[in-house]
């Protein structure tokens, strides 16, 4: 159930934030369409410009300009030769004279802005007409020939309509500005739709600055949204599924993996190996560590990689170290260590001080089998975070009291670090493998160790160096007065029967 809520949970955050970021896109990738089409008209229209200029300045005289029959053929060539150039013709005083379509031009609503010559390239060709034709008004943008201004071509720069590439006629319409001195604006009088998107898209032509800007109207947009509407669903479906059952997944693996330990617990699979730690002056063994393995019923051993970190996390940890006590206490009797000045240390972690459990357990069997106290030792990694010291401390006085003392493993690698060593009342520092692999090596960690053992002195600490595999090592420890050592050199991790068969060998 709670593994079915996390997965629903994980499909509906990642769902909508799929939405989101689609949609986000979606819209990203809209505006990038607009200014890609804000560019494309852009040119259109400079180039319908340099065929009007072509058209008009290769035309005749225009006095000698008859408007006969063969004069309106050639016109009517010329705009049809040019794409962009819908009318060419040539006036005569306010009056169209002659065209290149039988269309008649209202000069009446004619109005001329007129560019200021000296100031841009364009000059004053470029003027403004609002015409009539046959009914309808229309805006004719008009390009006059520089000389006198009589032959006049309006152009037509969109009349490529390639925007109906997004199936939709008419959903993007588009304001005309030409900036220079003075101004020229042409403005489309017919969009009334409100935009949605506005794009402006500026080229210098010398100094005229043509601008466009291009709305993507309500029709443009619900175009996009119906778009957009399916894949972003789709995509934000197929991926919150994907997460979805990649945590279900990963979450029964725990949950199975949960039912597993405890199973494990249950059948009493858990089992103390032990490694010894000898001093390397006398030779002699001072203590052992207890390890957990977890050993199946076939006799296959698990290290402790491999379900310590999960056993930790769950607080399984706690069962399990309690199962290796119970075995542990037997095995000091087989070794017949219970009154002996030899120590088994236990790894604790701080889910123990959570209540006097541990203690109370240890406390029963000592009474039990009659162990000693100062047989036990307790030792805590720095690597794990103590959010009560104080706490910590009093539930430690306990043991201390007892005879028990603490151990701090993997010094100097962790957080704990200074702190724990003033306030948990630590006995002995365990030197970190890290630290032992880097003598007799340029690794800046080797000062470290100096370091740790000095301090350690300094502190009246006790110290045992652990993972030590090479005899330089030892002699290196040795030299600075370090003596317990615990690593392959001596002995791995072993059960009881070996470790019993192991010291026998020793004797
Ligand atoms: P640790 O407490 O630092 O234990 C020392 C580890 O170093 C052991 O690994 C030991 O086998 C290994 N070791 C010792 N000497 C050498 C050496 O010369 N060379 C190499 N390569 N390794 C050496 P192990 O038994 O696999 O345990 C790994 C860790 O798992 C332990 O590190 C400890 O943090 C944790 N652990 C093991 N048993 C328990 C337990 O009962 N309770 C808790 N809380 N943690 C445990
Ligand atoms: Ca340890
Ligand atoms: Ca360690």
């Amino acid at each position: 159930m709670h593994i079915k809520k996390i997965t629903a949970s994980v499909f509906a955050v990642t769902f909508t934030l799929g939405l989101i970021t689609v949609n986000f896109f979606n819209h990203f990738y809209a505006e990038k369409a607009l200014h890609k089409d804000a560019e494309q008209l852009l040119y259109q229209f400079h180039d319908a410009m340099l065929e009007a200029h072509d058209i008009l300045e290769n035309l005749p005289d225009p006095d000698t300009f008859q408007c006969s029959e063969e004069d309106v053929k050639k016109l009517a060539m010329l705009a049809f030769e040019h794409p962009a150039v819908r009318l060419v013709g040539v006036l005569h005083g306010q009056e169209q004279h002659c065209a290149s379509e039988n269309v008649h031009i209202d000069l009446s609503n004619y109005h001329q802005r007129t560019l200021n010559p000296d100031k841009h390239v364009l000059k004053d060709q470029l003027s403004l007409a609002t015409v009539t034709h046959s009914d309808e008004h229309l805006d004719l943008l008009m390009v006059r020939s520089h000389e006198n201004s009589r032959y006049f071509a309006s152009i037509n720069p969109f009349m490529v309509n390639y925007l109906t590439e997004f199936a939709c006629m008419n959903c993007l319409e588009y304001d005309f500005v030409i900036q220079g001195l003075p101004n020229l604006e042409f403005k489309s009088k017919r969009i009334k739709q409100p935009s949605y998107i506005e794009y402006t898209a500026s080229r210098m032509e010398s100094d005229v600055k043509v601008t466009l800007n291009l709305r993507g109207t309500k029709a443009f947009y619900i175009y996009y949204q119906e778009l957009s509407w399916f894949s972003t669903v789709a995509f934000s479906f197929v991926l919150a599924t994907l997460l979805a059952l990649f945590a279900f997944k990963l979450l029964t693996i725990r949950q199975s993996m949960d039912r597993i330990i405890k199973d494990a617990i249950k059948f009493k699979e858990f089992t103390p190996f032990y490694q010894p730690i000898i001093d390397s002056k006398s030779n002699e063994v001072v203590g052992v560590e207890m390890l957990a393995r977890w050993v199946h019923k076939d006799g296959a051993v698990v290290p402790a990689y491999q379900f310590i970190p999960f056993s930790e996390d769950t607080g399984l940890i706690v069962d399990i170290t309690e199962q290796l006590i119970k075995k542990m206490a037997k095995d000091i009797k087989t070794l017949k260590w219970d009154q002996s000045d030899k120590f088994v240390s236990i790894n604790i972690v701080p889910d123990h001080f959570k209540d006097n459990a541990l203690y109370e357990l240890l406390e029963s069997l000592m009474n039990h089998y009659e162990i000693a106290p100062s047989t036990i030792s307790l030792e805590i990694t720095e690597r794990m975070k103590i959010d009560n010291l104080p706490h910590a401390r009093a539930c430690l006085d306990d043991f201390y009291k007892k005879g028990i003392d603490l151990k701090l493993d993997d010094a100097g690698t962790g957080y704990g670090g200074f702190s724990y060593i003033q306030e948990l009342g630590i006995s002995t520092l365990k030197i970190d493998k890290m630290f032992v692999d880097t003598i007799n090596s340029d690794d800046l960690k080797s000062s470290v160790l100096d370091a740790i053992i000095s301090f350690a002195k300094s502190s009246n600490l006790k110290m045992i160096a652990e993972g030590v595999e090479h005899q330089h090592q030892v002699e290196y420890l040795k030299e600075r007065d370090v003596f317990m050592i615990q690593g392959y050199i001596y002995a791995k991790p072993m059960p009881i029967a070996q470790l019993q068969k192991w010291l026998q060998e020793r004797d």
